[in-house]
C-alpha cells in the first residue's frame, strides 16, 4: 500500500515536474526563490489567472491575496471546518480512500486523524461534501492540503463545483520543503454564495494527468452557521466512544470521534463514586454508574456514559422445615423421594414444607442481622405442573411491612418430576434491620379442601441474599423438625 502511495507520486512528478513558480502569490507560506528545485522546464498548463502572475516572490502580496478573498464575508464570519475523512467518496478509482499512512511524522499528523489519500490514482474520483447552511451568503472555500513534491495548481487536481457551478482557482500548492506529501497547507481557494439549506460541493479529480496531494479538510468561512448536512438531519454529534472504564479505585477515559465532523472528544472518567459526580442505581448487587458531561452535547443530550458494578454478596440458607407453620395441611414431609420415588431429587436438609395451598397457609422466620442491610429473598420451591405469577398467589412481608414482588416474577412448570423439581427464584428485595426481624411468606390464593389445586409448590429452603461482606444473619427459635 505505501509503495503504490509513492510509486503514484512519483509518476506525477513526469507530468508535471515544478509549475507555476511565476503564481506564487497564491501561496501562503512566500518563497523568496524557488530557482533552487531545479526544474525549469515546465509545460504550460491551462488555468485561468485572471490576475495573472504579476508577483512571483512576494510574501506580502500573497498574504493580501488571501485576505481580499475574505474581504466582504463580513465582520463575523468565522471558519467552520469539514473533516476530507467525513465525505463521501465515489468513482472508479478503488485506490483514493480514507486513512493515516504509518510514516506520517509525529509533528505531521492530519486534523482528525485521518485524511484522503490516492486520490491521483486511476480511475474518477468524486469527493462530496453535503452542508447545511442556516442562512444564505458570501463564504471562501479554504482547502488543507498535504504538500506535494512539486507545485500543485489545485486546478490541476481538482474541479470544484459549488451547487452545481464550477469554481475558478489560480491558488497553488507549492513544493514540501522537507516532507512530502504530510507538509499540511491551508489556502483560501474560491469565494462563493451559500445557499440556505443543503449545499453540494464537489471535488472531481482531473483526468489529464494525475496530480496528487493528500486532504485533510475543507473550511468555510462565513458569517451563516454552516455544518455537515448529516448532522443537521441527525440533530447534533454523534460520537463513537473508545473507552477505558474507571472502577471504584481507578480513573478511566473516553475518547471520542463524532461520526458526521470527526470533532474529537477526550473525557477523563474519575473513579466510580457518588462523590466524583456519578449517579449511582442499585439493583440486587448490580449496580449502575451514570457519569454526565454537560459540556460535550450529542444529537441524544449530554454525553453520558454508563459502567456497571457487581456487589460483593452472601447468602444465608434457612431451611423451611425449621420456620414456624400455620394453616398447612401436611406440613413438613420427609424426603420427597420416599413419597415420589424419584431418586436424586431430595431437598435441601431432606425435608420440605408441604400443603402450601390451603387458607392463608404461611411460612415464617425470624432471623436476627447485626447491621441495617438490604437482601435478595430467594426461595427453593419444587416446582408444579403449570406455571404461575408469583405475586398473583403470595404475599411477603418483612416485619410487617409488605414487600413488592415484581409481575415478572414467574414460577415455571415443572421440568421433569413435578413437586420434586427444586428450582430457586429471586422474589423480592427487601430491607432489614439491625436485631431481629420477621419474613413471613403467605399463600392467599388457596383452595381449600382441595389439595393441590391452587397454585403453590413444595417449599424447601429461603437463601437470604446480603449485599455486603460483613452483615451476619442468624435464625432466631429455629423448629426442630420431626421427620
Ligand atoms: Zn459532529
Amino acid at each position: 500500500m505505501k509503495q503504490k502511495l509513492k510509486v503514484g507520486f512519483f509518476s506525477v512528478l513526469l507530468v508535471f515536474a515544478m509549475l507555476f513558480s511565476v503564481f506564487a502569490l497564491a501561496a501562503c507560506e512566500p518563497t523568496d526563490d524557488s530557482s533552487g528545485s531545479g526544474s525549469n522546464t515546465r509545460p504550460p498548463v491551462t488555468s485561468d489567472t485572471g490576475s495573472s502572475g504579476s508577483d512571483s516572490s512576494g510574501g506580502d502580496s500573497s498574504g493580501e491575496e488571501d485576505d481580499s478573498m475574505r474581504e466582504d464575508l463580513g465582520a463575523d464570519a468565522v471558519e467552520y471546518k469539514f473533516e476530507a475523512e467525513c465525505c463521501v467518496i465515489s468513482g472508479t478509482n478503488t485506490e483514493c480512500t480514507t486513512g493515516c499512512e504509518a510514516q506520517v511524522p509525529e509533528n505531521l499528523m492530519p486534523s482528525g486523524g485521518l485524511y484522503v489519500m490516492k486520490i491521483d490514482s486511476d480511475g474518477s474520483v468524486d469527493l462530496t461534501f453535503e452542508i447545511w447552511a442556516e442562512t444564505a451568503g458570501p463564504a471562501v472555500l479554504n482547502l488543507c492540503m498535504g504538500r506535494s513534491d512539486k507545485d500543485v495548481p489545485i486546478s490541476n487536481m481538482f474541479v470544484i463545483q459549488i451547487n452545481g457551478a464550477q469554481q475558478r482557482s489560480d491558488v497553488v500548492y507549492k513544493t514540501a520543503e522537507e516532507v512530502r506529501y504530510y507538509e499540511w497547507q491551508e489556502q483560501d481557494i474560491c469565494k462563493f454564495d451559500l445557499v440556505q439549506g443543503k449545499n453540494t460541493i464537489v471535488f472531481s479529480k482531473m483526468q489529464q494527468g494525475s496530480v496528487g496531494m493528500n486532504f485533510d479538510y475543507m473550511k468555510i468561512v462565513t458569517e451563516s452557521k454552516v455544518e455537515w448536512n448529516s448532522e443537521h438531519e441527525a440533530g447534533g454529534h454523534n460520537y463513537n466512544w473508545s473507552i477505558t472504564a474507571p472502577d471504584t479505585s481507578t480513573a478511566g477515559m473516553a475518547t471520542g470521534y463524532c461520526e458526521y465532523c470527526r470533532d474529537y472528544q477526550e473525557v477523563t472518567l474519575p473513579s466510580l463514586s457518588e462523590e466524583n459526580g456519578y449517579t449511582r442505581n442499585a439493583e440486587g448487587n448490580d449496580v449502575t454508574w451514570t457519569y454526565t458531561v454537560a459540556e460535550i452535547v450529542t444529537k441524544d443530550g449530554p454525553a453520558t456514559f454508563t459502567f456497571n458494578t457487581k456487589l460483593n454478596s452472601q447468602d444465608f440458607r434457612f431451611e423451611c422445615e425449621t420456620m414456624v407453620l400455620k394453616n398447612y395441611a401436611d406440613s413438613i414431609m420427609p424426603n420427597d423421594t420416599v413419597r415420589y420415588g424419584t431418586e436424586g431429587n431430595n431437598p435441601s436438609g431432606g425435608l420440605v414444607v408441604m400443603g402450601m395451598n390451603n387458607a392463608d397457609g404461611s411460612i415464617t422466620l425470624t432471623v436476627n442481622a447485626t447491621a441495617d442491610t438490604t437482601a435478595a429473598f430467594i426461595l427453593c420451591i419444587g416446582r408444579q405442573s403449570a406455571s404461575y405469577q408469583f405475586n398473583a398467589t403470595h404475599t411477603l412481608t418483612v416485619n410487617g411491612e409488605q414487600a413488592t414482588i415484581a409481575d415478572d416474577v414467574v414460577i415455571a412448570s415443572a421440568n421433569g418430576n413435578t413437586w420434586v423439581d427444586w428450582a430457586e427464584y429471586t422474589i423480592a428485595e427487601i430491607e432489614l434491620r439491625e436485631g431481629e426481624n420477621v419474613i413471613e411468606l403467605r399463600n392467599n390464593s388457596a383452595n381449600p379442601g382441595a389439595e393441590n389445586s391452587a397454585p403453590s409448590g413444595n417449599m424447601d429452603y429461603f437463601t437470604l441474599r446480603v449485599y455486603d461482606d460483613t452483615t451476619v444473619l442468624t435464625q432466631v427459635g429455629a423448629i426442630t423438625p420431626e421427620a
